[in-house]
Parts: C-alpha cells; structure tokens; sequence
C-alpha cells in the first residue's frame, strides 16, 4: 500500500457506504467532483447553527462572527496555497468563475485602459479545459487581440520550445492547465510559467485538477492567478477561488458591480473598494468558504505528499491494467500528476463502458470532458475517465479493470 490510512478515512465519508446496483459503490469520478467529509460537512453546519448573517457591514455579533470565519476562511487558503505577501485571494464559486474574473477583466476596462488591446497575443495551451480557452476567444474578439494555441503533439505533450516560439512583445497573456482533465497530461508548467512571464505577459494558471494533492507554493511560481474549485478538493460545490499577485488582480475590471465592492457611490459614478472586496460584489457564499477552509485542513491533516503517492499508485495500477487488455489505448500513460486515467477502446463507445461499469456500480465519466478541441486534435472521440481520490482503494482498481475488460468482451 501506499502507506494512507485508506479505510480510516473512508470512514468519514458517509457517501461512500452506498450499494448501486447491488454492488459497493466505487466512486472513481473525483477528477469532476470529490466527495465530502464529515469534517468539512460538519463546518459547514456549525457556520450555519450559530454564526449565519451577512458580512462586512453589521455592528451585531453574528455578522461580525460571520465575517470573521470569512476571512480567516481566506486566511486558511492562502496558507494552503503557499501564497505570500504579495498575494491575495478572491472568493469564486469555482474555476469557471475564477477565469472569466480574469478574461474579462483583462479587457472589460475598455481600449483605452485594458491590459489586451487590440493587435495583443493571448497565448493559450491546447491542453485546457473548455473553462480556459472559451473565456479567452471572447476576450480576444472583444479586445481585438490574436488567440494562438499551444499545440500538443501527438501524444498529447506541449513543449517548452513551442512556447517559445510563440512568444512576441506582443504576448499579454499565457493561459495554462496544471494538469489536464481529459488526459491526465501535467505540462511543464513551473518553466512555461517562468518563459511566458519573462517575456511580459501575465500568466494565468488552471489549478482545478491540481491544488488538492500536488503543487508547489504559489509564492514558489511566477504565476500571476491561479484558480480553483472547491468541489475537486473534498470541499463544497460553488466554491473556489482565484488567488494572484496583488498587482496583478489590480488589473482587473470587476465581473460583478453592485454592493460590498465600492468605497463610495452617488447617482452618477462609484469608486472602488479595494481588493479583496474589490472583485467580491454582492454577497458571497461564506458557508461555503467556511467549508472549503476546512477541506483544505482536512488535506493538510492528512498530507497532501501522502495523497500524491496514494494516487501515483493507484493511477499506476489503472494505466497497467487497462494497457493489458487487447484493444484499449490509454491517453498519456507517461503523465506525471494528474490523478486519472483516460482511455478508449476500440469499436467500443464510451457511454457503453460507463452503462456496464454503473451496473457494477463503478461510477466513472465518459465524454469529451470539457475538452473536445483537444481530444479533436488527438483525433479521438470521447473517452472513458476514471479518476482517483484519497479514498480510493486497489481493490476498486481491480474492479475497474476487470468490469472494463468485461464491458469489452461483451460489446465488441
Ligand atoms: N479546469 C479544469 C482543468 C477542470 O477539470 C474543471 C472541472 N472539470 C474546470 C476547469 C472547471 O471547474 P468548475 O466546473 O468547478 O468551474
């Protein structure tokens, strides 16, 4: 084993103790959400038996308690992100939110004062997420800028001298995954990073798949924003974040106008409040942010280098196994950090492994994963993705493996 503690901490997650089909559940769909523990369950529910209000403006004691385990909810995640001094950390309610804040800040302030004007690059990796490429043509047709994609190889790898090469005065933006949801591809992202920012551009980071097991500091990258979801690191659904440098999130027009984000407003104009507020309008999920805080202890409890090697072994049994069985072909078996496994198999359609696998109560996704210009590019269709959390067992695995094996027997 791996050397978690795996059924002690299947112990508190109830979900997990559930028959489908008539068979134990093997949740293995965690690359598109994890599950919660007890312990973030039960922050959530303690916020809201006691502390409930609204924050940031009222003199009673709840909102005042409320206020407080929103910011030291803010507090919390910096730390687990390895922010510094020169970071901060806007509340989300995912990743999706968390990019377009950036995209669209980044030309929202019009020609005049907008970082992306027109005749601007935005440089974005072929490897992302509909959440990373979608914002960033928008911004392109809105500022005028060009959209250049980082274009994988055939075995779905980007290149550090293909970065390069497409790196001009003009480049204001580098738009990277940390680890691909489709493949599981890790790009060289410290030194793409690094390149793209010393060359000008801001550098923009999508840590979805990444931040709940394996990431350097954000204070050890030259990264600009990072965003994040709660709901793929055991915390809450509509949650996240997008953290970056101070100077960096200063660039940003505000999404959302309204309430909480000015300093002072007459009938004819407003002025800002300053950030975090700034970029946090209306009122925010705080009991979210209460439970997605205590997700991150829950990881940091646990071990987050622990978590990485559990999931390295469990990946590594998965792209074994399915490798060995005739007529299945594994995306990215070289990857290095992403904690899933996608494959398809020949003459046999996704969503028919997926049918057979929940009737064996193995739950895992099948599709293009918000990624189809990549998995258009590798000239595949949709794929069959399982993706693996601390709670994941070998003997799940085992199971996965032989219910695929089956599925294809049965279909082909
Ligand atoms: N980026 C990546 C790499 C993802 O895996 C996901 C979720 N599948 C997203 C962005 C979007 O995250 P959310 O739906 O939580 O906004």
């Amino acid at each position: 084993g791996s050397g978690l503690p795996v059924q002690e901490l299947r112990a508190q997650f109830p979900v997990l103790h559930q028959k489908v089909h008539g068979h134990p559940l093997a949740y293995l769909d965690n690359a598109a959400t994890t599950q919660t523990p007890l312990a973030v369950q039960q922050a959530v529910q303690r916020f809201e038996q006691h502390d409930r209000a609204n924050i940031h403006r009222g003199v009673h004691s709840l909102s005042q308690r409320a206020t407080d385990a929103f910011e030291a909810a803010r507090a919390t995640l910096k730390r687990f992100i390895g922010a510094g001094a020169e970071h901060e950390l806007v509340f989300t309610s995912g990743t999706t939110e968390a990019l377009n804040l950036v995209a669209q800040g980044l030309w929202a302030a019009g020609p005049a004062k907008a970082w992306l004007r027109a005749g601007d690059r935005i440089v974005v990796s072929g490897l992302e997420h509909h959440a990373n490429l979608v914002p960033w043509q928008h911004a392109a047709r809105m500022s005028g800028a060009e959209l250049a994609i980082l274009r994988p190889d055939a075995q779905g790898r980007v290149h550090v001298d293909d970065l390069r090469a497409l790196l001009t005065p003009r480049t204001r933006v580098l738009a990277l995954t940390a680890g691909a949801n489709a493949t599981g591809e890790r790009p060289p992202y410290e030194e793409m990073l690094a390149m793209a920012r010393a060359a000008g551009a801001l550098t923009v980071l999508d840590a979805a798949q990444a931040v709940g097991h394996a990431m350097p500091g954000l204070a050890q990258l030259e990264c600009d924003f990072m965003a994040f979801s709660g709901h793929k690191m055991y915390g809450p659904m509509g949650t996240g974040a997008l953290a970056g440098r101070r100077a960096a999130l200063e660039l940003l027009h505000p999404l959302r106008l309204g309430g909480d984000m000015v300093e002072w407003v007459s009938y004819e104009s407003a002025g800002w409040a300053a950030l975090p507020a700034r970029l946090e309008g209306g009122t925010p999920n705080v009991a979210g942010a209460v439970g997605l805080a205590a997700a991150a202890r829950f990881i940091d409890g646990v071990g987050r280098g622990a978590i990485d090697r559990h999931l390295h072994a469990l990946r590594a049994q998965a792209v074994a196994g399915l490798s060995a069985i005739p007529g299945v072909t594994v995306l990215a078996p070289h990857a290095t950090q992403a904690s899933l496994v996608s494959f398809v198999a020949r003459d046999v359609h996704p969503h028919d492994i997926g049918t057979l696998l929940d009737e064996r109560g193995i739950a895992v996704r099948t599709g293009h994963h918000c990624a189809q210009p990549l998995l258009d590019h590798l000239g595949l269709g949709p794929t069959t993705r399982a993706s693996f959390a601390l709670y994941n067992t070998s003997e799940e695995v085992d199971r996965l493996v032989a219910a695929v094996a089956r599925a294809i027997e049965v279909f082909q």
